[in-house]
């Protein structure tokens, strides 16, 4: 069993019923459990354009998949969401799942990066993320409460 940590993201429709759902389908992955989640956290969005807020949260998982596998079941998630790819990044989207850390691995290929790149600029990561495990390590980084000693918390509220 290897423990990941999950981030989940949501702007569009329903943001907050979409994460709860999420996290029942995280759950019900093939060999994988949630063991804990974060709160609810509203975050202005980066982006193109004027989007509305994003809702951001973190989930640790025990799982038994490989990354890639883990990933692939993610990104089935996500479709189920009917996110819609059209080629613009940071767009707005109805799920955005990303991996951040796959136990201690650091991988890069085409399809995977672990740690997940963005994860140490991104205070709607590492705030859930501290919530959840405040000792946390990113492999090749260090502690995360360092990077969010970097990034601040500008931006970033609880969920009401
Ligand atoms: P995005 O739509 O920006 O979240 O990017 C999704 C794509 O990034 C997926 O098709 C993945 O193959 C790729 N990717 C690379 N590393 C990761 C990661 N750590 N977590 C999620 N997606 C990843």
């Amino acid at each position: 069993m290897s423990i990941a940590f999950i981030a989940l993201g949501a702007n569009l429709g329903e943001p907050a019923t979409t994460l709860q759902g999420a996290l029942r389908e995280l759950d019900r992955i093939p060999d994988t459990r949630v063991l804990q989640h974060s709160r609810l956290y509203r975050s202005r969005a980066v982006g193109p354009g004027n989007q509305p807020d994003y809702v951001n949260a973190v989930a640790q998982v025990e799982t038994s998949l490989p990354p890639h596998a883990l990933l692939d079941a993610l990104l089935g998630i996500e479709a189920l969401h009917g996110r819609v790819r059209d080629g613009q990044r940071w767009g707005p989207r109805t799920l955005d799942l990303d991996l951040l850390i796959y136990a201690d691995l650091q991988i890069s290929d085409p399809r995977l990066t672990l740690p997940h790149p963005e994860m140490t600029h991104r205070n709607f990561v590492l705030v859930p993320l501290l919530e959840i495990d405040p000792e946390l390590l990113i492999p090749g980084h260090g502690p995360a409460r360092q990077a969010l000693q970097s990034v601040g918390s500008e931006g970033l509220a609880l969920c009401q």
